[in-house]
């Protein structure tokens, strides 16, 4: 969008009441998916806040091209509650989007765009209410927490996350506006991933003796893992999560790089998404030893310099807490609703969570419509966000 009209919407939005359609119509048309900067996002956001007499701070990431973003609305003091979202959205490259993805459409209550579920819709909503926070008299602070490269492995947050309790103060409660249809999640899955890389040796294909195939040890791994993961579907149980078990996948491989080559390197990329209580180092530990007692010492019969190299590239923790955690019982007061559920997708709570503040996921939207093509989100669901938000801020008033 060209500079002058980004400008003269920001001034439009500033210092007045605006809706959340409107914001949500400027948070879509930055395409920030992962591999991109956010920070004109973040800069419209500052623009925006600032008109409310609002400061924030940014974090930036070492690129100086991310940044997530804390703000605060009331009292200066620890406690109150954080609103937390991602800034951040995946890829729409390889789907085919009969809408413009960083456009916002408006068909039949629904509004279609990428983000809008997963994340957006939130993040609009927080943004929208912002003017009624300022009007309240809140006793305790309201937070604004909004991160990025969430969809890479809820990476971008953890530096804010560390400043807690140091750059601003600690939130006693963060609800993460996750699509949850408003359901109060109090359980996800924790997922952890791996990189193996396997060094043979190449050869002429037609003398396979004198080289170390890389696929073909790769190969026997992979079963291994197949294998592991049948018996995790048997052990590793947990009835709250569909599927009802830690998963594991292989998700990318990449070898060889001749029909004519006896392959020397290959690299393999796998994830296991355990239930909470599921230690994922004993998925490292089996496939260690598989790889020292049945692949290393075929290999290096052949090439010294043979080797298996597994590293884990991430793990965003489990996230488990209980009914009456102060942030669950919280939302579940709010939503006027008594049961929580688990899901099994990754979020930010469980990094929240385990740096002290009580956390929740509750956020309009359904899942099923996140990361498709055409992603949308009812009108009506971020009407409710919209109340939702307006409960939450009561509750930082006494
Ligand atoms: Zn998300």
């Amino acid at each position: 969008m060209p500079q002058q009209t980004t400008d003269s919407i920001l001034t439009s939005l500033s210092g007045c009441d605006v809706g959340y359609k409107e914001i949500l119509t400027r948070l879509v048309s930055f395409d920030t998916t992962s591999r991109l900067s956010n920070l004109p996002l973040i800069d419209f956001v500052r623009g925006y806040l600032c008109g409310h007499g609002i400061e924030s701070q940014i974090f930036l990431d070492e690129s100086g091209q991310k940044a997530s973003l804390h703000a605060l609305i009331g009292p200066c003091q620890e406690g109150g509650i954080g609103l937390s979202g991602h800034t951040d959205v995946v890829p729409v490259s390889g789907q085919n989007w009969t809408v413009e993805p960083f456009k916002l459409t408006a068909r039949d209550g629904r509004l279609y765009g990428r983000g809008t579920t997963d994340m957006k819709g939130f993040l609009a909503c927080v943004l929208a209410n912002v003017p009624h926070f300022k009007r309240l008299d809140l006793k305790k602070p309201l937070h604004i927490l909004f991160s990025y490269d969430e969809e890479v492995g809820c990476t971008g947050v953890r530096p804010m996350i560390s400043r807690m309790g140091k750059d601003f103060p600690k939130p006693g409660i963060v609800i993460v506006g996750e699509p949850t249809n408003l359901n109060v999640v109090d359980a996800h899955k924790g997922p952890g991933l791996w990189r193996l890389t396997i060094t043979g040796r190449s050869a002429h294909s037609s003398m396979p003796a004198l080289g170390v195939n890389a696929i073909t040890f790769t190969g026997l791994i992979m079963n291994e893992i197949a294998k592991l993961s049948g018996e995790l579907e048997e052990r590793s149980r947990d009835e709250r999560f569909d599927p009802p078990y830690s998963s594991l996948q292989i998700t990318t491989i990449k070898g060889g790089s001749a029909t004519n080559i006896v392959p020397a390197r290959c690299e393999l990329a796998f994830n296991v998404r355990a239930v909470p209580g599921f230690d994922i180092l004993q998925v490292e530990e089996r496939l260690r030893q598989f790889i020292l007692e049945k692949c290393l010492p075929q290999m290096r019969k052949i090439a010294s310099e043979a080797d298996i190299d597994l590293v884990l590239t991430n793990q965003v923790p489990a996230f488990d807490v209980p009914k009456k955690s102060p942030a669950v019982s919280l939302a579940l007061a709010i939503r006027g609703q008594k049961d929580t559920f688990a899901v099994s997708y990754a979020t930010e709570a469980s990094l929240f969570e385990e740096a002290g503040a009580s956390s929740v996921v509750c956020g309009p939207g359904n899942i099923a419509q996140a990361h498709t093509k055409d992603e949308w989100i009812e009108e009506s669901e971020l009407d409710r966000c919209m109340l939702f938000l307006k409960r939450l801020a009561d509750h930082a008033c006494v």
